[in-house]
């Protein structure tokens, strides 16, 4: 039973305590019924609308979400409670991963350390910090050393997100090195190798949640391959020891560049170029397809179509639009591998999209294997936030 504390208190509503009380970790601003004068970013203690202890939250005073709980306890010592936590996130990855020097070691909510990421990239850490709890300073300096006693990186970069900060009206900050030099690196992850530039890319510098995925569209791929919204190259690599010819399409050239030294990274005797095509996706195989092009295997990795809810229908026609054109272009005993990196777009809904895309291109669909984000990207079952790619691989008659 938590104690009385002397932090300042939030009272939620009943709705917001019946969330809780369903294992979400999510207090929206609405089920808030008094926060008076609680500054920003403030470790609080919650209770409902009688008043009993329901844990405690890190509070923001700007975003929809409005708490976000660390614990059902009462906190007394919020640093020594961040130690243990990036402890227990450091070997809880111990126990998960094999086989890459690039991974996730924080994620968020699903980490009990809401509002903060951790990549590794080798010898780099970056770091997200996407809330103002997380943002002060002596947080922040309570899980840089923490980080750093257990890793010992050569550097700690921050990746900062212009639009979070806005949102949760901190101060603009610039992305950059916050401890150490060095910000480039090489990191093997199944077996393929990577360069990584800590300051340039998309996301944290690559796409760790389809670590996973690569391994297993390898595992069927075959003859020749076109890997569709390729980015760095992340799938191409991994198809290119299994397949004849193996083509990456992307809208965006620096990414383009860093594939092909990916590419010259590990291309091995007699392993054909892999092409690079700077293209838009949907002109492209819009294209190809009414050129009667054929593949073997074919992988989309779109962006995130449906950034919110009412996005939902466009995004749903935008997946079935692809995945249509690559059905059609796939020959028989072909290999799909599609995904979707959109929360909003469930896991139901993906296949319920992909079946109609498959009716309409006649053809018929066997799941080989429907996958998720990476195990070191850790999913809540009771946060459903937490789990948001889905990647099905089929093989197509
Ligand atoms: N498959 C990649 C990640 C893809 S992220 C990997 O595993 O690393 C989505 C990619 O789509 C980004 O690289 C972005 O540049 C690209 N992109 C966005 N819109 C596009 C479009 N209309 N046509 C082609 N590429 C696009």
């Amino acid at each position: 039973m938590p104690q009385a504390s002397s932090l300042p208190a939030v009272k939620i509503s009943p709705r917001g305590a019946a969330r809780l009380k369903n294992g979400h970790v999510w207090v929206y601003r609405s089920d808030i019924v008094s926060a008076d004068g609680i500054p920003p970013g403030s470790l609080v203690t919650i209770t409902d609308h009688r008043g009993k202890v329901l844990g405690t939250a890190l509070y923001s005073s700007s975003s929809q979400i409005a708490i976000r709980m660390i614990s059902h306890e009462t906190v007394a010592d919020l640093p020594a409670l961040l130690r243990q936590r990036v402890a227990d996130a450091i070997a809880y990855r111990e126990t998960l991963i094999r086989d890459t020097e690039a991974y996730r070691i924080i994620f968020s909510e699903a980490d009990f350390l809401p509002g903060l990421i951790v990549d590794c990239y080798g010898e780099i850490l970056l770091l997200q910090i996407l809330t103002q709890a997380m943002d002060a300073d002596p947080v922040r300096q309570t899980i840089l050393s923490e980080l750093t006693d257990r890793l010992h990186p050569a550097s700690i970069v921050e990746r900062v997100d212009p639009r979070v900060r806005e949102l949760e009206t901190l101060p603009p900050r610039a992305s950059g090195l916050v401890q150490g030099e060095k910000t480039t690196a090489t990191f093997t992850m199944n077996n393929v190798q990577f360069r990584y530039d800590a300051l340039e890319g998309q996301k944290t510098g690559a796409f760790l949640d389809q670590r996973e995925n690569y391994a297993a569209a390898a595992q069927y791929a075959h003859g020749e391959a076109l890997d569709v919204f390729c980015y760095q190259g992340g799938f191409a690599l991994h198809l290119a020891p299994r397949c004849a010819h193996v083509t990456g399409v992307d809208s965006s050239r620096p990414a383009l560049e860093v594939a092909d030294q990916n590419a010259a990274l590990n291309r091995r005797d007699n392993q054909p170029e892999i092409e690079w095509i700077e293209a838009n996706a949907f002109d492209l195989l819009k294209d190809y397809a009414s050129s009667n092009r054929r593949y073997d295997a074919i992988v989309l990795d779109p962006p995130a179509f449906a950034k919110t809810k009412r996005d939902l229908d466009a995004a749903l026609r935008g997946y079935k639009e692809l995945n249509l054109r690559a059905l059609k272009m796939l020959r028989p005993g072909g290999i799909l591998v599609t995904c979707s990196c959109s929360y909003h777009v469930s896991q139901s809904s993906f296949l319920e999209m992909l079946a109609s895309a498959a009716l309409d291109a006649h053809r018929t669909l066997r799941l080989i294997a429907v996958c998720g984000q990476a195990k070191d990207h850790p999913i809540l079952l009771n946060v459903p936030e937490t789990a948001y790619l889905k990647c099905v691989i089929a093989s197509v008659t």
